[in-house]
């Protein structure tokens, strides 16, 4: 199977098209990609409220979507959500793949939210739980950090679904620690997790979900191997870059309306490497009232 994902994401300018797409359009019409178009309301017609229209923005990825084709197919199992990701190239990682599937997304998404549609769902508090695009994305370019007895950060926890991930991946051994500021999303995240596959490393500790200013980071368990921030910081945060191992990396979109997903990697040296992975759009890093008020 082609691997199209590397290519796609060279491509992740809002104002251009890419040529990826162009040619998927003209070769072959089942595999069309082109940016979603988000629903234009958030709840049912009997109960009709204005959409949050800066919540319906986070794509996340601004140019790859597998949604389109993924309501046509019967998208009605984890299972086949990954083996979607996998055949459309933007999972290429069979441990990925592997834990993907054994942390079922429909246990961190609200009732009656369609839980394997490739598309961001809003969670409350004027937040999201990422698309699984996403998701897998970001598990993979931490894969190699998350390493039996690695130890990683999760800020901007929300659902909890991509911590467990860490958390299966870097074992009992390890450590996954997840922040969030909102104290009910980490309730509800810590009810979401017990449900998972990822319950006894939440028992045993090897698990952890917090309430703080992920803009801190988690000092306690520093330093990490990975650092995850599902929000956009509007400017890299030091504190995070300080909790960094060397040889340890981070992935953190950067930026207010236009935002990169940054690739961050300490050397062994100390110094720092930065690189963009592609254009995407994240709900803010910001304070807890700030959010709130949105
Ligand atoms: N990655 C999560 C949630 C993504 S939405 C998932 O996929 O489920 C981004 C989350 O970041 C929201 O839950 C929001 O409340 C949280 N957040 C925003 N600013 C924060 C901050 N300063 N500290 C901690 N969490 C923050």
């Amino acid at each position: 199977m082609m691997n199209l994902s590397s290519t796609m994401k060279a491509y992740g300018c809002r104002y251009c098209v890419s040529p990826l797409k162009q040619l998927l359009h003209t070769t072959n019409h089942h595999l069309r990609f082109r940016p979603r178009s988000p629903p234009l309301f958030s709840s049912s017609f009997n109960n009709l409220k204005l959409p949050n229209f800066n919540l319906l923005l986070t794509y996340n990825s601004l140019f790859f979507t597998t949604e389109h084709l993924w309501g046509r197919s019967g998208m009605n199992t984890n299972k086949k959500m990954v083996e979607h990701l996998q055949q459309y190239g933007v999972i290429s990682s069979e441990k990925v793949a592997r834990v993907m599937e054994t942390i079922d997304r429909a246990l961190f998404v609200p009732d009656r939210t369609p839980a394997y549609a490739d598309c961001p769902q809003e969670i409350g508090y004027n937040a999201t739980i990422s698309a699984p695009h996403m998701h897998a994305t970001c598990l993979q370019l931490l894969e190699e950090k998350l390493q039996p007895g690695m130890h990683a950060l999760d800020v901007g926890s929300g659902t909890g679904y991509l911590t467990s991930c860490f958390a299966m991946m870097v074992g009992p051994q390890g450590r996954a620690i997840g922040v969030e500021h909102i104290p009910e999303l980490v309730a509800s995240s810590i009810n979401n997790i017990e449900k998972s596959a990822a319950a006894p490393l939440l028992k045993k500790g090897s698990l952890s979900m917090h309430v703080g200013d992920g803009r801190e980071g988690w000092p306690e368990c520093a330093p990490y191997d990975a650092i995850h921030v599902g929000a956009a910081a509007p400017e890299m945060p030091q504190a995070l870059l300080d909790q960094l191992k060397p040889g340890g990396r981070m992935v953190i979109p950067v930026g207010n309306i236009f935002q990169d997903l940054k690739v961050v990697d300490k050397n062994p040296d100390g110094s720092i490497s930065i690189r963009s992975e592609s254009s995407v759009r994240y709900v803010p890093l910001t304070s807890r009232d700030a959010q709130l008020q949105s």
